[in-house]
This record gives structure tokens, C-alpha cells and sequence, in this order.
């Protein structure tokens, strides 16, 4: 029998890489160092509670990642196309009411956002909209932050702050708006083309279902890469961690960025992965009455937030909690989501509580996990894509599958698994 492609890592990149190769009748095995599939796309079941590995969501507009799913079987959960505002004790519901137009009244009369601002953000979702994704990640955008641009764009530092930072805190992980305009447009035209949703069944469905398309057995899970395997200047294996050495036609690194360049400099290689991380933490919490309910992403506007944004899980998707209770996650970014568990603990229940007006008593909070995920996106910060990694890595018998081909997101890790399975069978 002839080696097989070895794809490392099971995350997006490496399951949509997998299925496509296969499909083109390549021998595949995938490697994975996690006891599961998925990489960061994971769920686990707590006492008939879904928690997902990090808070998380999935845009039905991502052209690519949605060809390798079946939404119908994923039963998915659609949040409101709106964002609750919590400041000093108040709150206001911002809304797409052209995607909904019930979300009419509450946006007009908001007052977070000025009324010049609310025209302005029609504007900007109209302009993201009629963009391509490619002219999205174009040069023009893709050097400036998104602060730059949405100054540029005549939003003042007050909406900035009191809007943008919490918002896309929520979706780049990143309230100081560093990132790269690009991300900014690029997640406005998903969020404008499609909804917002969760999988009933929990984020980590929509990777059991890629990895249920592989022949049984095409995954090891448990299987640590520790180095690569040459033969003759060429890649013709790996090695795990337990020493055992796997003969590889090609090797496909599918892996988060900091270990694909780890496993790179094992054959002296130097790939140009991006360095910089954004992490996060989500605590979960069942409650008896849930102080920031509905279906909308509640958003902590407060200066100095430990809490970030948040929502009440079940409101969205009840199938979250058996027996009708009811969970909410609270997500921490920045510096704050590195403090330890019970500094987190106390803000966030002191923090639900604020932006909801409810006190702890009444909301009765219980916690039932808390995931840290320091390694959650990569940093795109202006100029990002000038320095991305090729899927060919400048040795032969090795591919690189990565999030990092296109953007830190579901849809860009779909897209470095197609563009890799593409590349392979186009040269090999
Ligand atoms: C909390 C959180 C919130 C997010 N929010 C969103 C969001 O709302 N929308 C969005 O689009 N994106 C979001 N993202 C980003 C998105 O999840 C990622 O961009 C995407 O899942 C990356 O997929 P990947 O396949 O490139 O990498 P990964 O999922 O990291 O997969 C890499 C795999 O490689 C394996 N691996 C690593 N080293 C080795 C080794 N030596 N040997 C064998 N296997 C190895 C890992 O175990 C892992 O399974 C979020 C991520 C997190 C964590």
C-alpha cells in the first residue's frame, strides 16, 4: 500500500482539506493531538449543558466553510441581528431593521449611538455589503486599523467606544480596535448577508458533521506531531510524540500558527506565520432568572468592562440546557481574560448583574465552566496579509492548510483547507 497524504491537525483547515482530497480518491489519514476533532470549533456536554470551548458563532453567509456543511442537520439557532448596549446601568438595543424590521423603534430611539452615527452605520453596512470579500481584503483597506477607518468614515470617539470597541470586542476579540479595517468590512458583509447562529447541537457540530464525511478511520485523535520527517531534502513523514514514525506521500500542516512554525523549524524551515494572539475566556453560568435575556448579544460598553459581551445561551438555543434551565456565557478579552478564575467569577457576576439591573440573589448564578482560550484568533493588524505563509513551503512533500492563508476566522480556515487540497492536486 502507498503512504498516505498526512494532513496534521483536525481542526477546519485540516477536516475541509480531508474531505476534499478524499473525494479526489487520495489515500488521507489525519493526525490530531486532541483527545476530539475540531481544534478550537469543540464542544462538551456538562450535566446536559452545552458548552462550547469558548463562546462562539457561525455566520450563514460564509460562502466557502458552507459548502462543506449541511445547515438543515445542524439545526441552527439564529441570534437577533442586534446588539444590547449596557452603560452606567442603562441599555439600548441597536439593530439591523433591515434584516428585521421589528428592530425598528429600539434603534431609532437608542441613545447609545447618536442619530448622525445611526446613518453612518447604515451607510457603512450598505458599503460592506455591495464590497466583494476580496475587495474587502484589498489593499486599500487591509493597511489601516479599524479605529483609522471608522474615523475616516466620520464616527466619532464617543460611538467608537461606546459602540465599536465592545461590538467588535465581541466578534475580533479586540476592544482596542487594532485590527485591520479589512476584518472590520469582511464580518459587517457576513453579518448584513446572512445570520448570525448557533448549531443546536453546539459550535463543535459543525466539525463532527465535516469529520462524520471521512471514511472511518481517515482520523487518529491522541496523535501528537512532534517533528517532520526527511528523506533526500524531501518531507516524507512525521514523528509523534511517542516516537513512532508515520511515512507520508505529502504532509499537509493544518495546525494553529505557532505550532506550524515549530514543526517547520524542525526541518529548518522558516515559515512566515503570523505571531501575535488574541485569547479569550467565557465563563458559564446557569441562573434562575437571567439578568441580560433575549436573543441579541448584550455588549458591556463600561470602561473599564472585565466582561466584554455576553448572552443567555438558551434564549437563543434552548436545546443548550436539558430540563429548561436556563445558561448564559460571558466572554472576557484583552488583558482581563487573563485574570485568575475567581477574579473573573466575581466580575462577571457582578457585571451581568449591572448591565441588567437584577441583583445576584434574584439571578441566582451558578458556574459551571470556564474555558481560557489564549490562543484564540491570530492578530491582523494593518499589513497582516502582506506577510502570509504559501501553501507551498518551500520544500517538497510539505503543505501548509491555514486559517493564516486567508483570516482568522471559520470561514478563513475553510478556505486555507480548499486551497491547499487544490494546490496538492494540481501538483501532485
Ligand atoms: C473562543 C473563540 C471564539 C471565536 N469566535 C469566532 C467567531 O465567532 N467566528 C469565526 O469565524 N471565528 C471565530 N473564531 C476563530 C475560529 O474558530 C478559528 O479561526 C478556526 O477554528 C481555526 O481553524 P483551524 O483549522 O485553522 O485551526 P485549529 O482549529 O486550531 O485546528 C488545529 C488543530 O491542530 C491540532 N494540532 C496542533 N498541534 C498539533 C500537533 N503537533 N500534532 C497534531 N495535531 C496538532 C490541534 O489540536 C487542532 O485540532 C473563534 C475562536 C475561538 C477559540
Amino acid at each position: 500500500m502507498s503512504a498516505p497524504i498526512v494532513i496534521i491537525g483536525a481542526g477546519i483547515a485540516g477536516l475541509v482539506a480531508a474531505i476534499d482530497l478524499q473525494a479526489a480518491r487520495r489515500e488521507v489519514l489525519v493526525l490530531d493531538a486532541a483527545p476530539d476533532v475540531g481544534g478550537r470549533v469543540r464542544t462538551t456536554v456538562v450535566n446536559g449543558l452545552i458548552i462550547d470551548h469558548g463562546f462562539q458563532v457561525l455566520f450563514t453567509a460564509y460562502p466557502t466553510l458552507k459548502r462543506y456543511l449541511d445547515f438543515d442537520a445542524l439545526a441552527l439557532r439564529k441570534f437577533l441581528p442586534a446588539a444590547r448596549i449596557a452603560r452606567d446601568g442603562q441599555t439600548s438595543l441597536i439593530g439591523d431593521a433591515l434584516a428585521n424590521p421589528s428592530l425598528l423603534l429600539d434603534t431609532i430611539f437608542a441613545r447609545a449611538v447618536g442619530l448622525g452615527d445611526k446613518l453612518r452605520l447604515l451607510a457603512l453596512r450598505r458599503f460592506a455589503q455591495q464590497l466583494t470579500i476580496d475587495e474587502c481584503f484589498g489593499a486599500r483597506f487591509a493597511g489601516i486599523s479599524t479605529r483609522e477607518f471608522l474615523h475616516a468614515r466620520g464616527f466619532g470617539t464617543p460611538v467608537i467606544d461606546g459602540f465599536f470597541a465592545p461590538f467588535y470586542g465581541g466578534i475580533l476579540l479586540d476592544r482596542t480596535l487594532a485590527t485591520s479595517a479589512s476584518i472590520l468590512l469582511f464580518t459587517f458583509k457576513m453579518l448584513a448577508d446572512g445570520d448570525t447562529v448557533v448549531p443546536a447541537g453546539g459550535i463543535g457540530a459543525l466539525t463532527q458533521q465535516m469529520a462524520a464525511r471521512l471514511t472511518p478511520g481517515t482520523v487518529r485523535t491522541g496523535a501528537a506531531v512532534r517533528s517532520l520527517v526527511t528523506t533526500n531534502g524531501r518531507v516524507t513523514g512525521v514523528r509523534l510524540d511517542d516516537d513512532a514514525v508515520i511515512a507520508a506521500a505529502q504532509v499537509v500542516i493544518a495546525t494553529d500558527a505557532p505550532m506550524a512554525a515549530r514543526l517547520a523549524a524542525t526541518v529548518s524551515l522558516t515559515l512566515p506565520e503570523p505571531t501575535g494572539a488574541r485569547g479569550c475566556t467565557t465563563l458559564y453560568f446557569t441562573a434562575r432568572r437571567s439578568p441580560i435575556p433575549g436573543k441579541a448579544l448584550w455588549l458591556n460598553a463600561d470602561h473599564n468592562a472585565i466582561v466584554s459581551h455576553a448572552v443567555t445561551l438558551t434564549d437563543v438555543a434552548p436545546e443548550y440546557a436539558a430540563g429548561g434551565r436556563t445558561l448564559i456565557a460571558a466572554t472576557s478579552v484583552g488583558r482581563p481574560a487573563d485574570f485568575d478564575d475567581d477574579m473573573l467569577d466575581a466580575a462577571a457576576r457582578r457585571e451581568l448583574c449591572l448591565m441588567g439591573n437584577m441583583t445576584a440573589d434574584t439571578a441566582g448564578f451558578e458556574r459551571v465552566a470556564l474555558w481560557r482560550v489564549p490562543y484564540s484568533q491570530y492578530e491582523q493588524a494593518p499589513g497582516w496579509r502582506e506577510h502570509r505563509p504559501s501553501i507551498a513551503c518551500g520544500m517538497p512533500g510539505l503543505w501548509r492548510a491555514s486559517e493564516t492563508l486567508h483570516s482568522s476566522s471559520l470561514e478563513g480556515a475553510a478556505r486555507g483547507g480548499e486551497m491547499a487540497a487544490k494546490a496538492l492536486l494540481h501538483a501532485t
